[in-house]
Parts: C-alpha cells; structure tokens; sequence
C-alpha cells in the first residue's frame, strides 16, 4: 500500500446507493464539494432488482437500474464529485480521517459518509462459490429468467426467500424451498402465500449439504437433519436468500457496531461514535431496508456532515 497519491477534500462519500447519492445532492447543494467513491457494485442493490413500485415519484414504476441512474444524475448536476473506486482502508483515528482507495489512493476527509450498504449472505460451501453465475444465484428478480420452464430450489425462509420463491413459482415449473428448521421465519401473509402455491414444495428441517454439478447447477443433495436421511433434488437454478450482512469490515477497529456488524449511529442522527464520521442507509439500518429510508438517512448524514464541519470552522 503506498501514501504517495494523496489528496485532501471536504467531504467523502464511500458508497452509491441512494444514501450515497442522496447525501451527495444534499452536500453539494451546501458547497461541501463532495466526492464520491461508488464502490464494488455502482448504484448499490437496486442495480439488481427490477421494477420498483414503491419509491415515491414514480407513479407507474421504473427500474431499480434506471431510479439509479437518475439519482447519479442528479447527483452530478449539483457538481457531487463521481468516481470508481473502492475504499480498501481507512484510518479514523485522528484527523483529518484518512480513507485508502483501491490500496492505494488516499484521500483526507474532514467529513465522511459511510454509505455502503448490505450483501447478500451465502452458505458459504464450495460448490455454491464454484457455480456462482453458473446457476447459483442470490437474487431471483434478476436471474429467475433463466430458469422460466425448469425446476429450481431456494435457500432460506425469511420474507425476502418467500418473496422470491413466489415470483419463481411463476416461472418455473417447480420451486423446492429449503427452511433449515421446521418453520419459517416469514410474515404469516407471506407464509399463507407459499403454502397456497401449488408448485412450491417447502423442505422443513432441511439443510444444503452439496449443490451438484460440474459446469452448471443439475442437482442439490439436502439432508434432514432430524432423520438424517438425504435427498437428490433435480433442479437448474439454486437461489440464496438468507439475508445480507452490512459491508462494514473496514471500519471495524474503530466504529461501535452491533453484533452483527451494523454500525452504531446516535438515534435520531447520523454520528457514529467518531466526530466527523456519519453512516447512513443499509450500513446502520437493519429494520427498515427500503431505497427510501436510505435516501432519507443520507439527507440526514449530510445535513450532520455540514454541521458538524461548520462548528468546527471548517465550512
Ligand atoms: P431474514 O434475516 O429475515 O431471514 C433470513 C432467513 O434465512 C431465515 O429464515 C434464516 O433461518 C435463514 N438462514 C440464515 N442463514 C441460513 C443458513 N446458513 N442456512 C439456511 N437458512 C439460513 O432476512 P430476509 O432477507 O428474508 O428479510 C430481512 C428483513 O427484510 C426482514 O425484516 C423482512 O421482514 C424484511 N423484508 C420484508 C419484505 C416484505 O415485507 N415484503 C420482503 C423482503 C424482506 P432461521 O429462520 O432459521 O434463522
């Protein structure tokens, strides 16, 4: 890691969703001169996801990809600073804080907005790295297409996995849902849903032990972990959906999070427990998880951000 390319700005912004775009509008309208890194997936998870008919301004709906493109574009239009990048490093222990891009670039912020959101959670078994994109999928919006016709199976049994089996059931000929334990973890709506469905098989107390295949999915081998006795499905799509974990590992030596590593952020406000650094949107919010609530908090940390900088003298 070299310190040779520095640069010192006003106000960073690592991530872009619409938190991050969201802070952005709001910081460069109060001639913060932010700047922008978009991270490892520009746009954030509504990038991935199709239609989206509950943000408001969109009476007749709009794509995730293209609402994220019209937040991009309005972020620039107010002179927010845009760039590719990823933050690899950070340093929040004096100041200004210094943040590492791509191992790097380092920039000195005065202000800095944690913006980056949740992933997807995987299993976490060989053959489910190995087919990723070969079958194995987290996100049945995006990838349930390619499976219109045959027979799928999907991990998980909160409401984002019977969401998802519903909208595969539509497509499919058959959707084997794998619920690690003997109920589901869903809204009882959510669960009518499913039971209703007469193409969705649920396979309680069941556990992934292999997704089978050479070059693309053909198969999952389950077991029930009560009987002990294991099972050969055919299937050709394999779709993970047991929840996200917040992308907060790099600031983890200095920010509070909670256990399961969602970061700490005074109620009400978007301070994290050190001056000058603010989080918003999925990174801080495991309860509501919505495009809309990300983007309110991101108005929030920029409105912190310019007022944290002009107590300081530094605006
Ligand atoms: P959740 O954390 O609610 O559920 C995750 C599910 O995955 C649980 O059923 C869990 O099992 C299971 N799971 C976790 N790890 C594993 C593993 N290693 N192997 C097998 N199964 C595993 O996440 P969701 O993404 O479903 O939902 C997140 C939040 O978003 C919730 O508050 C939800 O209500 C909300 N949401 C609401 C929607 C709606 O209202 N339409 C749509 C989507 C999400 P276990 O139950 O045994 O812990």
């Amino acid at each position: 890691m070299t310190d040779t390319a520095s640069e010192k700005v006003q106000c960073l912004i690592i991530g872009s969703g619409p938190a991050g775009y969201t802070a952005a509008i709001y910081a460069a309208r109060a001639n913060l001169k932010p700047v922008l890194y978009q991270g490892i997936q520009p746009g954030g998870q509504l990038t991935i996801t199709t239609e989206v008919e509950n943000y408001p301004g969109y009476p007749e709906g709009k794509t995730g990809p293209e609402i994220m493109m019209d937040f991009e574009a309005q972020a620039k239009r107010m002179g927010a600073d845009i760039r590719y990048g990823i933050a690899t490093k950070v340093d929040f222990s004096g100041h200004p804080h210094k943040v590492w891009i791509d191992d790097e670039k380092l920039i000195e912020a005065n202000a800095v907005i944690i913006s980056t959101g949740a992933s997807a959670k995987w299993l976490g078994i060989e053959s489910e790295e190995r087919l990723n994109g070969f079958g194995v999928s987290a996100c049945a919006v995006c990838d349930g297409f390619f499976f219109r016709g045959r027979e799928v199976a999907i991990v998980g049994a909160g409401d984002t996995a019977a969401e998802e089996a519903l909208y595969l059931s539509k497509l499919c000929t058959n959707v084997h849902m794998i619920v690690r334990r003997n109920e589901m973890r869903a809204s009882k709506i959510m669960q009518d849903r499913v039971f209703n469905s007469p193409n969705i098989k649920v396979h309680f107390d069941s556990v992934t032990e292999e997704i089978l295949g050479e070059k693309n999915v053909t198969g999952v081998r389950i077991k029930n972990v009560k009987t002990n006795e294991t099972e050969e499905i055919p299937v050709g799509g394999f779709f993970v959906a047991i929840g996200h974990q917040p992308n907060s590992e790099i600031f983890k030596d200095y920010l509070e999070m909670d256990e399961t590593g969602y970061i700490i952020t005074t109620p009400g406000t978007s301070k994290t427990n050190v001056e000058g650094v603010f989080a918003a949107g999925d990174v801080q919010d495991k309860t509501y998880r919505q495009a809309v609530t990300a983007a309110g908090s991101g108005c929030m940390a920029a409105l912190d951000a310019e007022r944290y900088l002009g107590a300081k003298g530094l605006h």
